[in-house]
């Protein structure tokens, strides 16, 4: 091992990349975090987590992030601000390259980069996100209790969010743009046998519509032409997410929609001393605490490698 090189490099600055910072730092890792461009990730774009366990109250998402950051400085994680731009994983130890252009060299790398919802593109609904249009039911879908919302998709993510909103919600519209759901049997099953749903088939978006107080409604157009309006308070997108591993996917093998594949219950990737924790490698839950949780084993995978290679 090259004794100027950094033992822990994480990359990411979600719930699972401080978390496996704070883990890190205390198992003497001396770990650095280069935070990304959205330094505490997709959650700094919601406001208030309800479902984050030991706040009774809930918490401000920002002032959770910045408390887990704080957490990590104070225990000794090098936390900085900045892009890792490209990695070489065929050195060791691991070549990273930085926005400044400095090139660090590390023993392990924890990849905690994360995954950003797709967002239709429309004005409207950029107008509008955190107050009506969201992209996680599970996050947002409690302040919607009582009231009629739509959810965009027709995948599994799309109906899984629709029966989970059906739950909370007066009337749940989805939009669904071709006259079949991609979603799994089972999951088109649990819609159709709720009655609070009601698919809209065939269906585009063309306006998220709304006033000063946020979402009002959404107008639609059906693929006969015809343009109608729905009135709803709640816009939520489940067209998909994209998970960031572009940057590792010459080396680190991903599934065919790009998540990083880990070995069982591990964080441990195909390439030894490279390590992935949270939604980057989780198509499935996708929550903070899952994040977290997942950071936290991917900092203790990586002191037992640097253990077993003394
Ligand atoms: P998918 O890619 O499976 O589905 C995306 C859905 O959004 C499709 O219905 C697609 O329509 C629609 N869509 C995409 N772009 C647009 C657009 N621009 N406008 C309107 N609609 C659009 O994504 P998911 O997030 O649902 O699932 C991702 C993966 O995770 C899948 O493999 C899924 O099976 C898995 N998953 C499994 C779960 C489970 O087992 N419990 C839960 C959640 C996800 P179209 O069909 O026309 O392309």
């Amino acid at each position: 091992m090259n004794n100027s090189s950094i033992k822990c490099l994480i990359i990411g600055s979600g719930p699972a990349g401080y978390t496996a910072a704070i883990y890190a730092a205390r198992a003497a890792l001396e770990p650095v975090v280069y935070e990304g461009l959205q330094p505490g990730g997709q959650l700094t774009t919601t406001t208030v987590i309800e479902n984050f366990p030991g706040y009774p109250d809930g918490v401000d998402a920002n002032q959770l992030m910045g408390d887990m950051r704080a957490q990590a400085i104070n225990l000794g994680a090098d936390v900085r601000l900045g892009m890792v731009t490209a990695v070489d994983l065929s050195t060791r130890p691991f070549a990273v390259t930085v926005d400044d252009g400095t090139i660090l060299h590390a023993e392990t790398l924890i990849i905690a980069t994360g995954a950003t919802a797709k967002y239709l593109g429309l004005p409207s609904e950029e107008k509008f996100r955190g107050f009506g249009v969201s992209a996680c039911a599970t996050c947002d879908g409690f302040f919607y209790r009582g009231k009629d919302v739509a959810v965009v998709g027709g995948g599994d993510t799309a109906c899984e969010e629709a029966t989970y909103l059906a739950h909370l919600c007066k009337k749940v519209y989805m939009i669904v743009r071709r006259n079949v759901l991609r979603a799994s049997k089972a999951m088109q099953e649990r819609v159709m046998q709720t009655p609070n749903i009601e698919i809209l088939w065939e269906c585009q978006t063309q306006e998220v519509l709304g006033d000063a107080n946020g979402v009002t409604g959404v107008r639609l157009v059906r693929k006969s032409g015809e343009v109608f309006e729905k009135a709803i308070d709640g816009f939520f997108l489940a067209i998909g997410h994209q998970p960031q591993s572009d940057l590792f996917k010459a080396w680190i093998k991903t599934d065919e929609n790009g998540y990083i594949l880990t070995d069982g219950k591990s964080s441990r990737t195909n390439v030894e001393g490279v390590f992935a924790a949270g939604d980057v490698q989780d198509p499935q839950y996708r929550q903070a605490i899952a994040a977290a949780g997942s950071g936290c084993r991917a900092a203790l995978d990586a002191e037992r490698y640097i253990l077993s290679k003394k």
